[in-house]
């Protein structure tokens, strides 16, 4: 790394890990509060079927960092070829017990499981990852109960970072469920953090590098390594990587690497602000999953 990229580096960078850090803090001093002056102690439950090597990293993480803010936390590890119905039994004793604050089902599901009919069983109150339709409504409303976990992420990262998406142009590549749409939801809201001018892309876009030049805030979405090169943006842009892709790399001890969506290097010259991957949305991912299982746990005051 030559002495000119690591200056770069250093002006440019959006550390999602050391905001995460900040948050986590908060959400930790909150949860103490909580236990001392109410007993309560947060609980969030994690549903994971089949054994995907990268979902168990992602779920075992959400536990260690609840833990580590004083919650407890569950992991229900279903087999592959688990039915619909055990899993939507086990739903149902989730939303009744008075110790689950939190469900949430760890993405994606094995194909012959009906993903909608699982989010539907969720008790709303209890969906910290703000996918039951009617959580999915209000965001869209602004009045929202919970907003999923990435994007909510992705607004703090921008706020706390000094880039107030307001009055800008935000283009998101990708319309996912989890991330682009509700992502376009949150940032045209009115209000703080909000108010931006949002174009949500897709894999049928047409012009796509028309649209990406006049983004003043890029965020990619969409899967596919180094997708985003230094000609798709113009100078100035932020750019927001929330891809995770794996990289096969001989030189690494697990044969591979992660990257993001965009090709971090050649952006960077450009960008006024980037985020890196790991160390970018990741981590505020999980710390606005602990957000959220913190403010329904709060609800039972
Ligand atoms: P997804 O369900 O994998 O869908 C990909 C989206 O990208 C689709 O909307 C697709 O369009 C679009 N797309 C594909 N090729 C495109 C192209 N050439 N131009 C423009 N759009 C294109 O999306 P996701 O679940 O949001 O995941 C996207 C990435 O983010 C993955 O790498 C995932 O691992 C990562 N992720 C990270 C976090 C985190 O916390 N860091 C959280 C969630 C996801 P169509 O709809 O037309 O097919």
């Amino acid at each position: 790394m030559t002495t000119a990229f690591k200056y770069l580096m250093k002006y440019k960078l959006i550390d999602g890990k050391a905001i995460s850090e900040s948050i986590k803090l908060e959400v930790k001093v909150s949860v103490r509060r909580l236990f001392e002056e109410c007993s309560i102690i947060p609980s969030l439950s994690v549903i994971l079927v089949g054994d995907d090597a990268a979902s168990k990293v992602y779920v075992r993480n959400k536990k260690r960092s609840a833990i580590k803010v004083g919650m407890e936390s569950h992991i229900i590890n279903f087999p592959t070829f688990v039915t619909s119905e055990e899993v939507l039994q086990q739903i149902r004793i989730l939303n009744k017990d008075d110790n689950c604050d939190g469900i949430l089902i760890q993405m994606p599901l094995p194909a012959h499981l009906d993903e909608n009919e699982i989010l539907c069983t969720i008790d709303p109150q209890k969906d910290v990852d703000g996918l039951h339709p009617q959580n999915v409504g209000l965001l869209s409303m602004g009045s929202a109960s919970f907003i999923p976990a990435t994007p909510a992420g992705i607004k703090e990262m921008l706020l706390r970072s000094g880039n107030d998406p307001k009055g800008k142009h935000v283009v998101i590549l990708g319309r996912s469920n989890i991330v682009g749409k509700p992502l376009s939801n949150l940032l045209s809201l009115k209000g703080n953090g909000g108010d931006a001018t949002v174009t949500l892309c897709h894999s049928m876009t047409d012009s796509l590098k028309d649209i990406t030049q006049s983004a003043d805030i890029l965020v990619a979405a969409i899967g596919i390594p180094n997708f985003v090169t230094s000609d798709l943006v113009s100078p100035g842009v932020v750019a927001i990587d929330v891809g995770v892709n794996r990289v096969e790399d001989s030189t690494r001890p697990r044969g591979y690497r992660l990257t993001g969506d965009i090709d971090f290097e050649g952006v960077l010259p450009k960008a006024s602000a980037i985020t890196p991957v790991p160390g970018g949305v990741g981590p505020m991912t999980i710390a606005m999953l602990l957000k959220n299982t913190l403010d329904a746990a709060l609800r039972k005051i």
